[in-house]
């Protein structure tokens, strides 16, 4: 939120299960999946170019 962004950035958010896109289904390999993981960089999908963020099934 805040200032608007014209680019479309479509941010899709993978969960710990399926650990793949929810959109085209490609899975993450293992080292995409940690750097999903450690969320140090931005991770998009090689298929369908989106964002992708971890969705955490647990708050803590
Ligand atoms: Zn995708």
């Amino acid at each position: 939120m805040g200032k608007k962004d014209r680019r479309k950035t479509s941010v899709v958010y993978v969960s710990e299960r399926s650990k793949a896109c929810p959109i085209c289904f490609m899975g993450l390999t293992a080292q995409t999946y940690n750097e999903l993981l450690q969320g140090d960089k931005k991770i998009y999908c090689l298929h369908c170019n989106r964002e992708l963020i971890l969705k955490k099934s647990k708050k803590q």
